[in-house]
């Protein structure tokens, strides 16, 4: 298990930031370089965690256990319980017989706890950020900055929807769905767990949630500040696992309610298995996003943007700006900004703060990007990525790149990679982009960089995605609902929107 303590010992080297261990710099640029800024905060990992169920964390009833590693120096952090469906079916029945208590209690008491829980996470920021960023391996400016500070957000922005709903819904008496499964994946594991987690609650619902396997560490803590909030035992259950568990939880006729957030295979999977069942379901499932640049876009803002789009959270993240449409009048302007943009990120150690590309998550998911980078090869497309950058020699790394001379046949344009790997197509008219960008299965978000009011509403108005964003690229609140459209899955999350998945009218 890594202390931070050991962690430290690896920066004292006089070097540059890098992966944890190393010594060489990592950086791609030459021009400027930074001194190592390592995290110093301290975060205590327990050898071994149980599942969080009525209150109280215990093992697996089949005893089985599973390692999780910090995908930046592949160490074992912690041992955590693997459930099955007996694990599931004991979480499902707390939850059952925490759900008329907690549903009872006067509307402003559900929101007082929600306030707590948000204080709480606020005031055990640093600590979270430090261990999300071990387990997953993103940069630690990305969850100290954008992770923990929303998922606060969100038990802030529901805690006050509590005792509010009868005006959510227009004098419609809303009644709480019952439980809820909820299931999610590595790339936000915290925030994710709350844009779950929080809504249900407001609307007097009871919850079990299942993590993802690679990333259990920051809902296990969380379910800690359910403790020390004193959450009535039952209120939120937490099972960890891999996908026997979840699916298990999809299947328990307990279940009243399944929210996911996850991969468009496993998402059509648990369509059909609650097909007929009356089960509630709304599902987050991938993207192909596009991000649109007219010539008449203020073109640093907008290489900005698109370096956020896609390089944040080296690419993990459902709505990434993925393909990349520039006007053929600035294309090559655009193209030269990227890759002298490209040179300045540093990629290394996530603890780092100045790192701005972290690990990826696991080799299950560099073996994913590395395919697809093999099937760009062997189409004959041109890949452009940062000269000289050496990558850690442990841990899961990719660089930053991206591909010109794609066409809509492209795998890399049609298909979602999950990695920091930017498609870049051009176009002539604003009808051919609105019509190459709608070209895909998905319809997750979209980005419009223009100087011009009334095209941005023509475009904005005319793109299938969900999420919108004009002159910026993920940005998220709150009080804004997220969520898809065809292939990218169904319901919102977040604002009013939001907690219609969460109740019955
Ligand atoms: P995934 O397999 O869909 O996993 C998402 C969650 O579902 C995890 O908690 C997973 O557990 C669980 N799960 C797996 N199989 C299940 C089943 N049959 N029934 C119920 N739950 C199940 O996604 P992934 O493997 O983490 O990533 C694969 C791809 O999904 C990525 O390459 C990316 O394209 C996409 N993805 C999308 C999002 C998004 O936000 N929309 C997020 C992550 C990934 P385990 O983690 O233990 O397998
Ligand atoms: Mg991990």
């Amino acid at each position: 298990m890594t202390t931070f303590q050991e962690q430290d010992a690896t920066h004292t080297n006089g070097t540059s930031a890098v992966g944890p261990g190393r010594s060489p710099a990592l950086e791609f640029a030459s021009a400027w370089d930074y001194a190592p800024t390592p995290e110093s905060a301290k975060v205590e990992i327990a050898d071994r965690y149980g599942h969080y169920i009525n209150g109280a964390f215990v093992e697996s009833i089949s005893g089985d256990v599973f390692e999780t590693i910090n995908p930046a120096t592949v160490e074992t952090l912690s041992v955590v319980a693997r459930g099955t469906a007996e694990d599931v079916d004991a979480a499902v029945k707390a939850a059952r017989q925490a759900q008329p208590r907690w549903a009872a209690l006067p509307a402003k008491e559900r929101g007082k706890y929600l306030f707590r829980i948000a204080r709480r996470l606020q005031e055990r920021a640093r600590e979270f950020a430090v261990l999300e960023t071990m387990d997953n391996g993103k940069p630690i400016k990305e969850t100290r900055d954008v992770d923990i500070p929303l998922a606060a957000a969100h038990f802030f922005y529901h805690a006050g929807w509590a005792d509010k709903l009868a005006y959510a819904f227009g004098g419609a008496n809303p009644e709480p769905v019952g439980v809820c499964g909820q299931i999610i994946p590595w790339n936000f594991p915290l925030l994710m767990a709350a844009w779950k987690l929080a809504p249900a609650l407001a609307c007097g619902n009871t919850c079990v949630l299942k993590p993802a396997e690679t990333t259990p560490l920051t809902a296990l803590r969380l379910a800690e500040v359910f403790d020390e909030i004193g959450l009535p035992p039952g209120v939120v259950n937490i099972v960890t696992g891999d996908g026997e568990a979840g699916a298990a939880l999809v299947e328990h006729p307990g279940v009243d309610k399944i929210a996911f957030t996850g991969s468009t295979e496993v998402g059509k999977k648990i369509a059909a298995a609650t097909a007929g069942t009356g089960k509630k379901l709304t599902l987050e499932l991938g993207g192909k996003s596009p991000n649109i640049i007219f010539e008449d876009a203020s073109i640093d803002q907008a290489v900005e943007g698109v370096i956020a789009g896609i390089y944040f959270n080296q690419g993990h993240v459902c709505c990434a700006g993925s393909r990349l449409f520039v006007q053929e009048s600035i294309a090559d302007a655009v193209v030269a900004r990227i890759e002298n943009r490209l040179k300045s990120l540093r990629l290394g150690d996530p603890l780092d703060k100045n790192t701005d590309i972290g690990a990826i998550n696991s080799a299950q998911q560099l073996g994913t990007i590395t395919r697809y980078l093999d099937s760009a090869r062997d189409e004959g497309l041109t890949r452009h990525e940062p000269n000289g950058c050496a990558l850690p020699d442990k841990g899961y790394w990719c660089r930053p790149c991206f591909f010109t001379g794609v066409q809509p046949s492209h795998t890399i344009a049609r298909e979602e990679i999950f990695g920091p790997v930017l498609a870049v197509q051009t176009f002539r008219t604003p009808e051919e982009a609105i019509t190459r960008a709608n070209n895909t299965p998905y319809g997750l978000a979209a980005g419009v960089w223009t100087d011009k009011g009334s095209k941005i509403f023509e475009i904005a108005g005319r793109l299938k995605a969900g999420v919108v964003w004009l002159n910026c690229y993920n940005r998220f609140d709150p009080a804004s609902p997220f969520g898809g459209y065809k292939e990218s899955g169904f319901g919102r999350e977040g604002g009013l929107q939001g907690l219609r998945g969460y109740v019955r009218l």
